[in-house]
């Protein structure tokens, strides 16, 4: 289903479209304020862009290094090439430490992998301990922002669910009730799980180390209790040296929420005493990604979500209308690098307003990568016959200014004659719920040129 189709399944629901509206609006003036505080804010976002740059282009070097000083450590290295050998791997690490039940902090890449069909389909019990990442876990959804994963549930939606399957009793939507009753379901996971799985936000070359952000502190409960702690990765978290980390965590945390820090960065530099740690490091497309000059500052990407929050299309569509891991603009730039067919509407799902770009604490030139993804979209896949013709026409009509001059009379005219049920008649797509302006008696061309006649 196109971008476009899918959003108008979410935008049936207008009282919900609205609320989605103004909640991502709210964390992105969160944002704002949060970054006005900071003396220097380009200048950070500046580092934090020159710093992925570097290690994308000294990647092969910064890996094995990584790789070297995380064995000194004694954490056990894995590569996977794309997601099954990723999901082969982690499967296989816990069977070897008979493991039937894992508790997980969020991880994108373990979505994008589709790591927790792959484990429960061999009797795995695998629980989402992130409080958003449980809730549509639950819902047997998948998330619908990389940082908010359930943005789209309304805090009632959320009591049906925990009265369905955590057995709570109704409250209204009570917020701290559900939270209260969420961790104690959640404790229980915790304490009874063989082997807890985390992503990774940063992994640092120099010390082999990892750190993973939460808010809940849910990836130390899951690697302090359980004896196997995995951390996946892919291969971009990479950052050189331990000294770049105050640039990421200030730029992440007030880009993604607007809070001064993440309420828990944890470090993860080797395995507790008498428990084993292993992280394994996923290529899944990545590379390929490099190789593409355009795209590949898109990996410089620290996944704030700053993109989302900001982009009226992706407040006004919800994230499920991506149908891709990653959603909003950033995703749009990532999936079809790994799809191109399937994700053919997504470079279209933008104004092109070039918020995403502003936002972007490492500075990725979003929007102008979204419009690159356009051009290649409309010469490498089928356009619809009506989109190619039209195309064609209005090529035409722009190229030739006294065509140009007469249809823009046409179109003043019949703007400010013809009834508004031809104008947004059902073919005009564009028309569903905008008006269009009443049309000038003039063009600007005429309006102009009789202005400094007057002068
Ligand atoms: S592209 Fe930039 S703004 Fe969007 S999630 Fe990534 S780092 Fe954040």
């Amino acid at each position: 289903m196109s971008h476009s189709k899918a959003a108008s399944i979410f935008n049936k629901d207008e009282k919900k479209v609205n609320w989605h509206d103004k909640a991502l609006w709210f964390v992105r003036h969160k944002r704002d304020k949060s970054t006005h505080t900071v003396a220097g804010w380009e200048e950070l976002r500046n580092l934090g862009h020159g710093i992925k740059a570097h290690t994308l282009s000294n990647l092969d070097t910064y890996l094995i290094q990584f790789e070297e000083n995380a064995l000194k450590n004694g954490i056990q290295v894995h590569w996977a090439a794309d997601g099954d050998e990723h999901n082969r791997i982690v499967h296989s690490i816990l069977k070897e430490h008979h493991a039937k039940k894992v508790v997980k902090s969020k991880s994108m890449l373990t979505e994008e992998c589709h790591l927790n069909p792959f484990l429960e389909a061999d009797g795995i019990e695998v629980i989402d301990t992130d409080l958003g990442e449980r809730i549509v876990q639950l819902a047997k959804e998948p998330p619908s922002h990389i940082v908010l994963p359930a943005i789209h549930k309304t805090k009632e939606e959320v009591d049906e669910l925990f009265q369905e399957h955590l057995g709570t009793k109704p409250c209204d939507g009570d917020p701290q009730y559900l939270t209260g009753e969420a961790r104690k379901h959640l404790r229980e996971k915790f304490i009874q799980a063989d082997a807890a799985i985390t992503g990774v936000n940063f992994a640092i070359a120099d010390t082999g180390g990892i750190v993973v952000c939460t808010n809940e502190g849910n990836a130390d409960m899951g690697a302090h209790i359980a004896p196997v702690h995995i951390a996946c990765m892919g291969v971009e978290k990479l950052i050189p040296k331990q000294e770049h980390l105050g640039v990421f965590l200030r730029l992440l945390a007030r880009s993604a929420t607007g809070q001064h820090i993440t309420t828990y960065s944890s470090h993860f530099k080797k395995p507790r005493e008498g428990a084993k740690m292993h992280i394994v490091i996923v290529d899944n497309g990545r590379t390929e990604q490099l190789s593409r000059p355009d795209f590949r500052a898109s990996l410089h990407c620290i996944r704030c979500g700053a993109c989302m929050n900001t982009c009226p299309i992706y407040r006004r569509s919800g994230g499920h209308s991506y149908d891709a891991t990653i959603p909003g603009p950033i995703g749009s730039i990532l999936s079809p690098g790994k799809d191109l067919k399937k994700h053919s509407s997504l470079p279209f799902a933008s104004t092109l307003c070039g918020s995403c770009s502003d936002v972007c604490p490492v500075k990725i030139d979003i929007h102008a990568q979204l419009y690159k993804w356009r051009q290649i979209i409309t010469k490498e896949t089928p356009q619809p016959f009506v989109k190619k013709t039209s195309m064609k026409m209005m090529g035409n009509i722009f190229s030739k200014p006294m065509q140009f001059n007469k249809v823009g009379g046409i179109a003043r005219w019949s703007l400010r004659n013809l009834p508004k049920g031809v104008i947004n008649s059902k073919p005009n797509v564009w028309g569903k719920g905008r008006d269009l302006p009443i049309g000038p008696k003039e063009s600007f061309d005429t309006w102009y040129k009789n202005r400094k006649k007057d002068e």
